[in-house]
């Protein structure tokens, strides 16, 4: 419509999009998502589209929902903002500070006692890289700078996040990583496996990775090492059982400290609060944003366990915070959200119901001659396109079969997102069954789609 066209010219001459290239946007246009209820989206042509993406692994308790908008509305009226600096504070932030040090549970019998209140994810990552190297520099240890990261992982855009993260192409442009950052091999059984190995004995394996990496550096100079429990913007790649018990064991051993970048996988998506519960780690420091407000208004941070909260405290100000460390507004909505999720006990239905149901219908996918492997960790999955499935032969990386696939999926009406040959998603957590099936056959339509192209090309 000439409407949809007015916004896509205004697009191209003005908007700069995170993480595209412009070129070939300009040949499409971007499309414009105009609103949205539940579990779907619908863009400005009228096309409505499953969201099993969540808008960006944001929206766990679905599109829509009343008592978030109105949570904001109330506090916008009430206190719209005032900052937390110095010696004043707000209700909504302290509250939320206090809800979110009861939902996560202790390690070792200690509570995340404190909460650091960010905006984004990639500022709380950055939070992160300055707290352990404050927290040694107290335990008078200033040598423990060295921060270990993986390979492919996603920690954010701020310089700090991007030097921790590992993903193609963030290291090339901005000359990162900015110094005492190291990296380790992500541990992705499907790529790095060697012949005859078990995904036990890999995961095994992949975590000594983190103990001859610490040997190497040093192990009086490493201050933390830093992991999403499942990488997700790396392609939903899900450790085996013994990965994260060999990681904790190695931290243990080393004294260093451990942060679980939960940013995607808290607050339900894998069947707890935290993810750390699913994995049995003992994290010192856990990163949230995103689904902390289901997405609705931007908020992030860092619980912080009271073992290393009274350390800092010991040391007089920590110089370091943001205008909109506890805003109000986010914070209220927060809270409106766990309270919604709590009520509607997501984390559990996914744990009990949906994450288990899913499990089973997605790996029914294995049966389509492109899939490859279909692996899910409560409400995130991914799946592997390949050439051959006996094999799992690889299609060549030029033919971008993914990229082909996503378009599919949109075009057939569910968001999927490609990282190389991996589809993967993570829908709202207020699915039902009956969406799952919906979600599947619309996955197989365009996964039917994909293939009919690849025949007619004479690719397979
Ligand atoms: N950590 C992880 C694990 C993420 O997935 C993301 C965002 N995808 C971030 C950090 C950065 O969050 P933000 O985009 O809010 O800065």
């Amino acid at each position: 419509s000439a409407h949809t066209r007015e916004l896509q010219a205004l697009d191209s001459a003005h908007f700069l999009h995170p993480f595209t290239d412009h070129q070939a946007l300009a040949a499409k246009g971007a499309r414009v998502i105009t609103r949205a209820e539940g579990i779907y989206i619908w863009d400005s042509e009228g096309h409505r589209i499953l969201d099993g993406m969540s808008g960006l692994w944001c929206v766990n308790a679905g599109y829509g929902r009343r008592p978030l908008a109105e949570a904001a509305y109330r506090q916008m009226l009430e206190l719209p903002f005032y900052n937390t600096f110095f010696q004043t504070t707000t209700e909504p932030a302290v509250r939320l500070a206090a809800r979110l040090s009861e939902l996560a549970p202790p390690v070792d019998g200690r509570r995340f006692s404190h909460v650091f209140f960010t905006s984004s994810g990639s500022e709380a990552n950055d939070t992160n890289v300055r707290l352990v190297r404050r927290y040694w520099d107290l335990m008078g240890q200033p040598q423990r700078k060295v921060i270990i990261s993986r390979w492919n992982a996603y920690h954010g855009s701020t310089v700090a996040a991007a030097s921790l993260g590992g993903m193609g192409g963030m290291h090339e442009q901005g000359d990162l990583p900015i110094p005492g950052i190291v990296h380790i091999q992500q541990p992705y059984y499907w790529d790095l496996r060697e012949p005859g190995e078990t995904p036990a004995e890999f995961g095994v394996r992949a975590a000594r990775w983190l103990e001859e990496k610490i040997l190497e550096v040093g192990p009086d100079k490493v201050a933390a090492f830093i992991a999403e429990p499942v990488q997700g913007a790396g392609g939903v790649i899900i450790p085996p059982e013994t990965y994260w018990p060999e990681i904790q064991r190695i931290v243990d051993r080393y004294g260093i400290l451990l942060i679980s970048d939960e940013v995607i996988c808290a607050f339900g998506r894998l069947g707890h609060w935290f993810a750390y519960e699913r994995f049995g780690t003992r994290p010192d420091l856990v990163t949230f944003a995103k689904a902390v407000t289901s997405g609705y208004i931007p908020l992030g941070g860092v619980l912080v366990n009271e073992r290393i909260a009274r350390v800092l405290h010991s040391g007089g100000e920590f110089t370091h915070g943001y205008t909109y460390s506890g805003h109000p507004v986010a914070c209220a909505v927060g809270l409106a959200n766990l309270d919604l999720m709590a009520a509607e006990a997501l984390p559990q239905r996914v744990r009990e119901d949906t994450g288990p149901y899913l499990a089973q219908r997605f790996a029914e996918l294995t049966d389509h001659p492109l899939v490859g492997v279909a692996e899910t960790c409560g409400l995130v999955a991914g799946l592997i396109l390949v050439r051959d499935k006996a094999t799992l032969a690889r299609f060549p990386e030029e033919w971008a079969v993914g990229m082909t696939c996503r378009g599919h999926c949109f075009e057939t009406g569910v968001v999927m997102r490609a990282v190389g040959d991996r589809m993967i998603i993570a829908p709202p957590l207020v699915m039902t069954r009956a969406d799952i099936d919906e979600m599947i056959r619309l996955i197989r339509t365009a996964l039917d789609a994909t293939l009919a192209d690849l025949r007619r090309q004479g690719k397979t």
